[in-house]
């Protein structure tokens, strides 16, 4: 098996499974009761917290354990209290659709999926009180210019202030593909919210973090018992959070190997493959490949590959599982045919060097079977 699709899943790795286990067996304890075994869990949860968020920069007691990014993204819009917000026009779903129920306005990209600043300054009003844009783009591994949008927004607030405005404005990323290619860092990016993806950097799936700055007011989309400061009530994860904290640990260590491995292997990919137009040029992971193939049917193209033990998806598996065309590359200008030629490689610690040469080898192949039989 080549697996090409690490931004839809990625497998829990060795050290993080090891990490979890005492924890679904002899340290089962829950961790809000008052006896010994509980508070040593307690402590652990919360020294795992302090790993997760000291990641990028910030204390245990911001952080918002989840059940994964799409819980975290719809928490994060708990901070529209009164007014509007706004997102990029390449979110997930789990943000769109989200901010559909807040009435969000979109903001537009260029070619490239670079957020279109002099859009979101066309768009902001005095209303505006939350602006979603991810850090990394799932579809096409696009890292947004965050800091630059960060300095617009403290502007905007400034202004706001010297107006006697009192509407809030904070900046959320979705940060859930970033880990593993980069260092993130909250004060840094200037965010005052942030979500994490425990699925995509080889820790369990349903976990997730939304870091949230001290200053955020947030309302919370469950109540209960009070766990997380009252903004995600419920027992806690423990064995989730344990391996999401090894995860983002191992991330780390891995990230300047994994920079050098994975431009390398993209350079293989574009030089052996043929016949393709790469889609995303500029501002991306090296991880992330989308490749034009227009007049060809990129799903024929999947099947194929899947038969030949090549697993690769043609852009978000929620997006590709109900049929429906990429919302991101209708946003940068494709069209039609182009969407139904793109095929998204997301290369991850699964591979080898030597599938990389196959899976080109193999890929070439599959797209002359169908170029033959379009005639
Ligand atoms: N945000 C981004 C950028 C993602 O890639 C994903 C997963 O594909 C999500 C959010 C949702 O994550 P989950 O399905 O783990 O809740």
């Amino acid at each position: 098996m080549i697996y090409l699709d690490h931004a839809a899943a990625t497998p829990v790795s060795k050290k993080v499974f090891e990490a979890m286990k005492p924890y679904f067996s002899d340290e089962f304890f829950n961790p809000s009761a008052a006896y010994l075994p509980s508070k040593k869990v307690a402590s652990e949860y919360e020294a795992a917290k302090g790993v997760i968020a000291h990641s990028i920069g910030a204390k245990a007691s911001d952080m918002v354990i989840t059940a994964g990014a799409t819980e975290a993204n719809n928490l994060a819009f708990g901070a529209v209290l009164s007014g509007d917000c706004l997102y990029l026009a390449t979110e997930h779903d789990s943000i769109r659709k989200v901010a559909e129920k807040y009435h969000g306005q979109e903001i537009a990209v260029d070619k490239n999926g670079v957020i279109a600043l002099d859009d979101l300054k066309a768009k902001m009003t005095d209303k505006v009180e939350l602006i979603s844009i991810a850090l990394v783009n799932n579809e096409l591994g696009v890292i947004q210019p965050l800091s630059e949008v960060a300095a617009y927004i403290r502007e905007v607030r400034r202004d706001r202030l010297a107006r006697g405005v009192k509407q809030p404005l904070y900046l959320h990323t979705d940060a859930s593909q970033a880990l593993n290619l980069l260092n993130v860092n909250v004060a840094r990016l200037g965010v005052d919210l942030l979500t994490l993806n425990s699925a995509k950097v080889y820790g369990p799936k349903g976990v997730g973090a939304l870091y949230v700055s001290h200053d955020v007011k947030l309302s919370p989309i469950f109540v209960g018992g009070g766990q997380e400061r009252g903004l995600r009530s419920g027992t806690e994860n423990v064995p989730g959070v344990v391996g999401f904290a090894k995860a983002v640990e191992e991330a780390a260590e891995h990230l300047n190997g994994n920079r050098k491995k994975y431009s390398k292997w993209k350079q293989i990919l574009l030089d052996e493959l043929e016949g393709y137009e790469l889609v995303n040029k500029k501002h991306s992971l090296d991880n992330f490949i989308v490749l034009c193939y227009n007049g060809i049917d990129a799903e024929r193209l999947i099947f194929l590959l899947e038969e030949k033990g090549v697993y690769l998806s043609t852009g978000a598996a929620c997006a590709a599982s109900k049929g429906e065309k990429s919302h991101v590359l209708s946003a940068i200008g494709l069209s039609d045919s182009e969407i139904a030629g793109s095929l998204r490689i997301t290369l991850g610690e699964t591979n080898t060097e030597e599938q990389i040469h196959d899976a080109a080898k193999l890929i070439n192949e599959a797209v002359a079977i169908e170029r033959e039989r379009r005639g």
